[in-house]
């Protein structure tokens, strides 16, 4: 799960990371209310959207005075952001954050996250931090440094002063520098997060060391343990076919092609999102119906590929197990009976109760496409949709 900067903040202060003063704001009038709390200009407004890279897109402005926040609050709230990360749709912005501007002496990277390869928790840093991180970890990768923790033994003083000293901070930040990375990586593990980033941490002209921006994704199966998080959560940046997905414990994934799939199992689905790739299409999703799904919830799966204007034909492939081809059956054509189906569909099925399972769709009178293996069945979708 993603937040917002704002929200990253809240936990930023809770653990004593430290960031800029500032509010949260709805709508410009608020924006002023909360600019005038700060003890000063210039102040920052920045948009509230579930991407980066909103300063290239002109959603962070530098504001002098009461009336240019009002304007910048104007010019930002309601408008569609377009960045880097957005895609070409962007998104609409509904909240806006307001700090205080911190004169900026240096800009660096700081983020923690997992790394599967050794199995522990990294923390990259780089003195070269900013808009163009992106540039520099694909240009000149020697930047950015990486201490990697056992998160069995936790992040140790050493660890701390490896970062430090990879940064070349002066001596006098170097403990401010420790004790911060030590309460971020805390907060990491305490919330079970998958990515906690920080672009730029800021040393200021006052030589402090600031979390200037602030971005958390949450590992979503340790969230049960953590309803305070769960409270962040904010549809409005959320694709609405996912959320409709994840009501029915479906795990789906909006993507951008045009083959929608539905499958039994994340390792058979990751497969077969490969297998339609290598015959020259694009998955329009991932869904994994889970191993144990029920005839309703196939059936809700298929409802959502098919209201996915995107999707220009679908790939079921199922490998009877604990799901069996006859309950898979029984939702497909639930599904198509009440949504009606209008792209090509492709079947491949196999396993258990497979004589039911095909006799069901054979007698539905549902024009399906049936497929003799994985293959023969990405060739047919991939052909189907013109790939
Ligand atoms: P992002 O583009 O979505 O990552 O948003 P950031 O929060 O990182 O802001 C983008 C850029 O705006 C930063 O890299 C800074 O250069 C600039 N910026 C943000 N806050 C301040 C501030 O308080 N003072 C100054 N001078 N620049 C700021
Ligand atoms: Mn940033």
């Amino acid at each position: 799960m993603k937040i917002h900067e704002y929200q990253a903040k809240a936990l930023f202060r809770k653990y004593g990371v430290p960031i800029p003063e500032g509010g949260v704001a709805f709508s410009a009038e608020e924006a002023v209310e909360v600019a005038e709390t700060l003890g000063g200009y210039p102040v920052v407004v920045k948009a509230q959207i579930h991407a980066g890279g909103r300063g290239k897109g002109g959603g962070v402005k530098l504001a002098p005075s009461a009336e240019q926040v009002q304007k910048a609050a104007q010019a930002i709230m309601g408008m569609n952001l377009v960045t880097p990360q957005t895609g070409p749709e962007g998104r609409r912005v509904r909240k806006i954050l307001v700090e205080q501007g911190l004169n900026i002496a240096k800009e660096l990277y700081l983020s923690v996250i997992p790394d599967r390869a050794t199995a522990k928790i990294v923390v990259m840093a780089s003195a070269a931090g900013g808009m163009d991180i992106e540039e520099v970890a694909a240009q000149t990768p020697e930047k950015i440094i990486k201490v990697f923790i056992n998160p069995l033994l936790g992040i140790q003083p050493y660890h701390g002063r490896e970062v430090a000293f990879g940064l070349n901070l002066a001596p006098a930040l170097i403990k401010p520098f420790t004790s911060m990375l030590k309460n971020l990586y805390q907060l990491f593990v305490d919330y079970d997060c998958s990515l906690v980033e920080i672009n730029p941490l800021v040393i200021t002209a006052e030589d402090t060391v600031v979390a200037l921006d602030a971005k958390i994704n949450f590992d979503d199966n340790g969230l049960f343990r953590h309803p305070d998080v769960r409270e962040y959560r904010d549809l409005d940046e959320e694709d609405p076919l996912e959320i409709e997905a994840s009501e029915f414990n479906l795990n789906y994934i909006n993507l951008d092609g045009n083959v929608g799939n539905m499958v039994n199992g994340a390792g058979l689905a990751m497969a077969t999102m490969d297998i339609i790739k290598q015959a020259g299409a694009e998955p329009a999703n991932f869904l994994d119906v889970g191993g144990g799904a029920s005839a309703e919830m196939v059936e809700n799966g298929f409802r959502i590929i098919l209201s996915d204007q995107n999707v220009k034909g679908i790939l079921i492939n199922i490998f009877g197990g604990i799901l069996r081809c006859d309950v898979l059956a029984e939702g497909v054509v639930q599904a198509a009976k009440k949504t009606g189906i209008n792209v090509p569909v492709v079947v491949r099925m196999e396993g258990t109760n497979i004589e039911e399972g095909r006799r069901i769709l054979a007698e539905s009178g549902l024009n399906l496409i049936t497929a003799t293996d994985l293959k023969d069945a990405a060739r047919k979708v991939a052909g189907l949709v013109g790939g």
